[in-house]
């Protein structure tokens, strides 16, 4: 360790800056190998419908689990892709694999119906994006229906004018639309009636504190009302308690994600929490 003396200049050298930029620059080289060795893969939140209990949608979360540091969490890698550039290569990948995942579980009969995908704002600012997307689902055969797009709200109030017709181009391409985190951006409410946005999601924070927090029940009761007299789909994050729920259901809400109902999982075993095809029932009680 070095000490220092009367006389060195001051500097704002700090030995935790150093192994923080190192550890950046370490995470950014192993991302790049993780990506050509394929150390990512996706787990699969399911969105229940909070009305009717049935899952056909589900949320793709992106994983890495490094052989020598374990498992990262997104919160740590996605920053540091977003600053590196290679978002954009991990984002191509996780789309892909969401469209080949929707194939294998329609060829297997499973009832998905939608999967919500994760998007920074590098990937969205791209000026190929729409293009990237439209040739994933024309290259994998999967209509743009069963895709959701989850944006923030900052990428959303970035350049109103520019994005209005990128979202637009998405639409026409069958795709639905996402605020993720609402209501955690300083944003104005009046975009949202001028923007092509199908759903809203409840930031979890606000979730977590219904029982505890009258402000955050009351913003939760505000994006309801919102959402209801605007006609959005809202799904709730973060739900872990049975009281949340009720709550929610009580107040209109149309699907939840949570640990109450299950964690992100492996598809093998997501693909067990869709609700299967509703059966038509031949027999008629009136003859
Ligand atoms: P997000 O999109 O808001 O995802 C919700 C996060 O809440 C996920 O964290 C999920 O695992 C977690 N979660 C779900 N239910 C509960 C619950 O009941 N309690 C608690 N405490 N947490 C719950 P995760 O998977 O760690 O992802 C964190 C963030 O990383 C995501 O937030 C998203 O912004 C980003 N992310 C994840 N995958 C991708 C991706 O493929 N692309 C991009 N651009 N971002 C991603
Ligand atoms: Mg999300
Ligand atoms: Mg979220
Ligand atoms: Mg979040």
């Amino acid at each position: 360790a070095s000490k220092s003396c009367p006389g060195d200049p001051i500097t704002f050298y700090n030995p935790n800056m150093e192994s923080a930029a190192r550890t950046r620059l370490l995470l950014e080289s192993e991302m790049r190998k993780a990506l050509e060795c394929g150390q990512f893969s996706l787990h699969y939140q399911p969105q229940v419908n909070a009305s009717t209990g049935d899952v056909t949608r589900m949320e793709a979360l992106c994983r890495w689990q490094h052989a020598e540091f374990g498992f990262i969490p997104p919160d740590e890698f996605i920053p540091i892709a977003e600053e590196s550039g290679l978002i954009a290569m991990l984002g191509d990948w996780v789309l892909a694999q969401v469209c080949r995942q929707i194939r294998t579980w329609l060829s297997e009969g499973v009832n998905c119906q939608r999967v919500a995908v994760n998007v920074s704002a590098l990937q969205f600012f791209k000026s190929d994006f729409v293009e990237k997307v439209a040739n994933t689902l024309k290259f994998y055969g999967v209509d743009g229906s069963f895709i959701e797009l989850e944006l923030t709200e900052s990428i959303i109030m970035s350049d109103v004018n520019e994005n209005i017709s990128r979202l637009k181009s998405l639409k026409e391409l069958g795709i639905t639309l996402a605020i993720d985190d609402f209501g955690t951006g300083y944003s104005s409410l009046s975009y949202l009636k001028h923007l092509p946005i199908d759903t809203l999601k409840i930031e979890k924070s606000f979730v977590s504190q219904i029982a505890e927090n009258a402000p955050d029940l009351a913003i939760i009761e505000a994006i309801l009302a919102l959402a209801n007299r605007l006609d959005f789909d809202v799904v709730a994050e973060g739900v872990e308690e049975p009281a949340q729920l009720a709550f929610l259901q009580a107040k209109g809400c149309d699907f939840y994600q949570g640990y109450l109902y299950s964690r992100p999982l492996p598809a093998l075993q997501a693909a067990t929490c869709f609700t299967p095809h509703k059966t038509r029932i031949s027999a008629c009680p009136a003859l």
